[in-house]
């Protein structure tokens, strides 16, 4: 099959870091006689260099066109680059805000792994830790309290704000299927997390939500209030697989359960919308202080287009031979500096592109 990939380098680490994923990628194309077609997007920094602003009408239009997107990062040191002079709405960060809304993606998708040989990176007890643990945090992105009504006024002569979070059972449900659809991919448990012993809208989602489930036989749901689930993340991580939650939840839950895999550079994500297009970038950002020394760490990209593989394009073999050559690697004592410890044989952000895509 051909696969038209918009690929987006960016600023900073991301042109070093989409290198090793192309690499990767290829050697999966060579493997399992997939073509992979790359068009290179500008967003970011070099877009405002290049053209004025972060993302022009036409880049957008060429991710749009594609069967996915491929993100590295954007953004620089906001002391030195001189793109955060600049009107909010034409910085960088813009851009990628932009290229969200364009390609209305509305389901965040956040994997909190531990791989074995990273283990004495969590910050959590041994025991805690047992077998390790693999979920994903699927966050709804564009309803609840960042998008609701907001104002702040005078009420009795003290200054009173205001924050609304609105959900309608449309925007519930196709975050639900998301998640099920997900979750059939992998060990078949949602847990539907919210607050519904306070929140009209969580009352809401969880009837929603169970509805949805009744297309779902297969796949577990459970429910789960958000106080409990935070402690729940650091007390048992291993009993989750998928978590299913609105914007505000998962926006503190993912970087909650980002904090216990230990190192950023490992960090996938995705963005998803109604169709298979999808929007793939590593959690981190541009990581100015390291940029064109060879000092980044690609997995979290590499992982980020195993999910492209698995989400997009439904390859699921060739992302579980993505996903095996990065734990071979690790296995056999590779470390980009971010995870370097005793032992291991340090490598470039090259080297670790090449190991990877020599193991597929
Ligand atoms: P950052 O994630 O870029 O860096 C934080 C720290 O982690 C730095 O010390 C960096 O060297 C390190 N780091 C990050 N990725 C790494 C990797 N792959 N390998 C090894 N080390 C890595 O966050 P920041 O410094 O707060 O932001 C830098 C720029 O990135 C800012 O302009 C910010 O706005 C932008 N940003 C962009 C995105 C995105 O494109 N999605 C996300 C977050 C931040």
């Amino acid at each position: 099959m051909e696969y038209n990939i918009a690929v987006i380098p960016g600023d900073g680490i991301g042109p070093e870091i989409i290198r090793e994923a192309r690499k990767v990628l290829n050697a999966i194309g060579k493997k399992y006689g997939h073509s992979f077609k790359y068009t290179e997007v500008l967003m970011g920094g070099v877009s405002i260099d290049a053209t004025g602003v972060p993302l022009t009408e036409e880049a957008l239009r060429t991710c749009q066109r594609s069967d996915s997107v491929l993100l590295g990062a954007v953004g620089g040191d906001v002391g030195k680059s001189g793109w955060y002079d600049i009107a909010p709405n034409l910085r960088p960060e813009a851009g990628l805000l932009a290229l969200r809304k364009g390609l209305r993606l509305f389901a965040n998708i956040r994997p909190a792994i531990l791989f074995d040989e990273l283990k004495s990176a969590c910050p959590l007890r041994e025991d805690i830790i047992g077998d390790g643990f693999d979920f994903v945090v699927i966050r709804e992105l564009t309803g609840g309290l960042y998008f609701g009504d907001r104002w702040t006024k005078e009420i009795d002569g003290l200054r009173t704000a205001t924050d609304t979070l609105v959900y309608n059972e449309k925007e519930i449900a196709r975050i639900a299927r998301q998640a099920f659809e997900i979750a059939r991919k992998r060990r078949k448990k949602v847990c539907s997390v919210d607050k519904a012993n306070v929140l009209d809208s969580s009352r809401l989602w969880r009837q929603v939500t169970k509805e949805v489930a009744k297309d779902y036989p297969d796949v577990e749901l459970t429910d789960m209030l958000v106080d409990n689930c935070a402690m729940q993340i650091v007390r048992n991580p291993g009993q989750f697989d998928v978590i299913l939650t609105e914007n505000m939840f998962g926006d503190i839950l993912s970087d909650e359960a980002s904090m216990i895999t230990g190192s950023i550079g490992m960090l996938a994500s995705a963005s998803l919308g109604e169709t298979k297009l999808g929007l793939y970038e590593p959690s981190h950002g541009s990581a100015p202080d390291i940029a064109g020394r060879n000092k980044a760490n690609p997995i979290a990209t590499v992982l980020s287009a195993a999910m492209m593989l698995r989400y997009s394009f439904d390859l699921d073999k060739e992302a579980d031979m993505v996903e095996s050559a990065v734990k071979k690697v690790l296995k056999k004592g590779y470390r980009t500096i971010d995870i370097m410890s005793g032992g291991c044989t340090l490598v470039g952000t090259d080297e670790m592109g090449d190991l990877i895509a020599g193991e597929v």
